[in-house]
């Protein structure tokens, strides 16, 4: 009999690479090469993966891959904000199988009511997809602080001013509403946005191979995450990494956190907008750039203004946690391609006399990285004892 622990581990190894051969996953996972042999085996028979020739990288003969099938075990991966929610389906493996989102009114941020988006949400979904998919997991990333701990632990939203939530346990009331729907304990775990794009950008994309990597994301907040050798640096209770918070000003606008001055009130979507002299509600950061780009000063000028913005303040960043690789997203991805210079140059004032040598670059998931990571979450928990539903066959259907 085999223990629990050589299945995750076999698991994940194989959700990380999709493909492996057998001498491979037993230097992934440190097990001897019967044990691989007959956790493979049992993984085929109960269809979770397949064996076959891979493709050969040189002469000789092509060795056997083990490989996950995408659509035996799943989970879906929710993006929660004010306005809209996104989700995708990620397979074992880590193919994306399905992608749903829904926009809504601001405003309706009843809990009760985000969850039961979430349920009806899970349930189109998975009308969409073959019946024989196993759901292991959901995992919502949340525009805001998760409390690490609780029961289960990370069901709780600690903090989330877009939604105007403390201490709430969306989590619970998520798991109790599909409880109802589908009669099926599908475990739910919640992250924090920026967090799980981070993570989401060091294991698929743009941080892989990164030792120490700041991820931040702009819209109409600034959301940060920084992740050391693969972990992501949460803080004492949760709130490491909340870059957008960082004092920038002390004479600047109040900032919705309660602060004055906050990072995010310069270099958030709205704030460039506004200084352009456009709309905020109704034009975006490419409005912007096109009237820069033909010759409107206040545009040109907002721009400069906001690259310089977000090098000073990468800047103490960069001097605090030492990145290999910063990752700017959402419209701090389109400053970068256009200012690319003007933030560098900013970053010249730091320790690091080899700052130039700091990757800076966009996500590599594109806007896809903050959905990415909540299905990773998800199946982090799943793969961590995955016998508990490697027996069984939970649908999210109902009966
Ligand atoms: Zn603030």
């Amino acid at each position: 009999m085999i223990d629990g622990g050589g299945f995750s581990r076999i698991l994940r190894a194989l959700h990380a690479a999709g493909a492996l051969t057998r001498s491979d996953l037993g230097t992934a996972t440190g097990l001897n090469r019967s044990t691989v042999a007959t956790i493979v085996n049992e993984l085929v028979s109960v269809g979770l993966v397949e064996e076959g020739a891979g493709s050969s990288g040189g002469v000789g003969r092509p060795s056997l891959m083990v490989r996950a099938v995408p659509d035996s075990v799943a989970v879906i991966g929710w993006d929660i904000r004010a306005d809209s929610s996104t989700a995708i389906v990620e397979g074992l493996g880590g193919q994306i199988l399905h992608r749903w989102s829904k926009t809504h009114r601001r405003g309706s941020t009843d809990p009760y009511e985000v969850a039961a988006r979430v349920v009806a949400g899970s349930s189109e979904i998975a009308e969409e997809l073959p019946d024989h998919v196993m759901w292991v997991g959901i995992g919502c990333a949340m525009p805001g602080i998760i409390d690490p701990g609780g029961e289960p632990p990370r069901s709780t939203v600690h903090r989330a001013p877009t939604l105007g939530w403390v201490d709430t346990p969306f989590g619970v009331i998520v798991s109790a509403a599909l409880h109802e729907r589908f009669g099926s304990d599908v475990p739910v775990v919640l992250g924090n946005d920026a967090n799980l794009g981070a993570m989401a950008e060091w294991t698929r994309g743009a941080g892989k191979r990164s030792r120490v990597m700041v991820f931040v994301s702009g819209d109409v907040g600034i959301g940060g995450g920084v992740i050391v050798n693969g972990e992501t640096l949460t803080g004492a209770s949760g709130f490491a990494g909340e870059i957008g918070h960082i004092r920038f000003d002390p004479q600047g606008a109040a900032c919705r956190c309660g602060a004055r001055g906050c990072w995010e009130t310069v270099i958030g979507l709205t704030s460039i907008v506004s200084s352009a002299g456009l709309d905020p509600l109704t034009a975006g950061i490419n409005d912007v750039l096109e009237a820069a780009q033909s010759g409107d000063d206040a545009c040109q000028s907002a721009l400069t203004n906001a690259a310089r913005a977000v090098g000073q303040g990468l800047a103490p960043v960069v001097n605090m946690v030492n990145p290999d690789t910063i990752v700017l997203a959402g419209h701090l991805e389109v400053l970068l391609a256009h200012y690319r210079h003007t933030i560098i140059e900013e970053l010249r004032f730091t320790l690091s006399r080899e700052s130039t040598d700091i990757r800076l670059v966009g996500p590599s998931l594109g806007t896809d990285s903050i959905v990415v990571g909540a299905s990773e979450l998800a199946f982090d928990r799943a793969l961590e004892r995955p016998q508990r539903w490697l027996a069984s066959t939970e649908s999210l259907r109902s009966e």
